[in-house]
């Protein structure tokens, strides 16, 4: 039995009283919080920062993993997306793929992640998500502008995610982005994860190209289908933002919008309305887009707000806390309480995982990790289970 104190405890949501004592038992497992009251004071171990549960990351894929430093940054997304393609075509070997996946997943674990909302359009991550210590919800994502092909994607998405559920491991379906995906099979894709009780997810307004793309503005979307050789000559915009055109087609479910760079107030409030997690992206926004969210326009929304690290194409290093500080040095607003709650309890609610994960539960090992705040940064220090 481990009976663990420091400076303060964050539970997931909140802070606990300051004289609680968090009781391990041999297995690892949470047994109880207690009051210090009532132990030995020597049996108590003490720590000079802040103990949390283990994070969890929103948003990753873990399949780009061996796209680090291969993708030049600033670009913004459609030429991002034409150097992704282009990279993933050809170059690297089927174990390259898995034993940079593997490095990437063992990154994670060590910076305090214990569960992740994963992106996967294939099965190369699957067997390292089979053989890992993070618990791993995986999107299968659906790609497929032209509803002519509504039908075909989605049961070419439906086959990946029974070979999912066929290794044991969970997901869901969901679509890539409204520039990439028809609202029909994004309608689709939604009724599916409704009726099947799982989350979904999309890239939203991750670019300023996605609005005009939506209003019929000059955008460089023509590039990138002009290089996929996809004639799409039959799409008429709907002339609103991209979020206001599939936002009607969920109803009453777990959703999670990613980066949200370029949502303005009437965008947030429509998707708020609809219950929509809202995932922040910031260090893979400013890899891409360098441009990042405007935070503040969040504040009222605070029990929505997670963090995702996206993948290695578009980030450094698959850390939460180097996400998370970028938040606290661009909000006047949100504070290091906020945060964490998004790195822990939000990231699990978001998933719909929190009777595992997201906060200190009795009998169970969410993992514990031990952060500092010096200069109004977070400094992730050690994961105590
Ligand atoms: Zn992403």
């Amino acid at each position: 039995m481990q009976f663990l104190k420091a400076n303060k405890i964050f539970d997931g949501k909140q802070y606990l009283p300051q004289s609680s004592v968090i009781v391990i038992d041999s297995q690892n497992k949470l047994k109880e919080i207690i009051s210090e009251t009532g132990i030995e004071k020597d049996k108590i171990e003490f720590f000079n920062g802040i103990i949390t549960p283990g994070f969890v990351n929103a948003h990753c894929h873990l399949e780009l993993s061996h796209l680090k430093n291969k993708i030049q940054k600033h670009t913004g997304i459609p030429e991002f997306g034409k150097q992704i393609i282009s990279q993933r075509m050809g170059g690297f070997t089927k174990e390259q793929i898995y034993e940079c996946a593997t490095n990437a997943d063992v990154e994670m674990w060590n910076n305090g992640i214990v569960a992740v909302g994963d992106i996967s359009n294939a099965d190369e991550s699957f067997k390292t998500k089979q053989n890992s210590k993070i618990v791993y919800h995986t999107f299968i994502e659906i790609l497929g502008l032209n509803p002519a092909n509504k039908d075909v994607m989605f049961e070419f998405g439906l086959t990946i995610l029974k070979l999912l559920n066929s290794l044991g491991l969970k997901g869901s379906l969901a679509p890539h982005a409204p520039y990439s995906t028809s609202v029909e099979l994004i309608a689709a894709i939604a009724n599916y994860d409704r009726e099947n009780n799982l989350p979904f997810s999309i890239h939203n307004q991750e670019t300023e190209e996605e609005t005009k793309f939506f209003f019929g503005h000059e955008n460089d979307f023509k590039k990138l289908y002009d290089f996929l050789k996809l004639d799409i000559s039959w799409f008429k915009a709907p002339g609103c933002s991209s979020l206001r055109s599939y936002i009607e087609t969920l109803k009453d479910q777990k959703a999670i919008l990613v980066h949200n760079t370029f949502s303005d107030q009437a965008d947030i409030q429509l998707a708020a309305d609809k219950n929509c997690f809202f995932c922040f992206c910031p260090n893979a926004n400013l890899y891409i887009e360098n441009k990042l969210p405007d935070y503040n326009l969040f504040q009222n929304h605070i029990n929505q707000l997670c963090i995702g690290t996206d993948s290695l194409a578009s980030n450094g290093c698959l850390d939460l806390i180097c996400e998370a500080n970028v938040i606290l040095s661009h909000s006047k607003k949100l504070t290091v309480e906020n945060v964490l709650q998004m790195l822990t309890y939000n990231g699990a609610a978001a998933l719909g995982i929190t009777e595992n994960f997201g906060q200190l539960l009795p009998g169970k090992n969410s993992g514990l990790n031990l952060v500092e705040v010096k200069n109004d940064q977070l400094n992730f220090i050690k994961k105590l289970t």
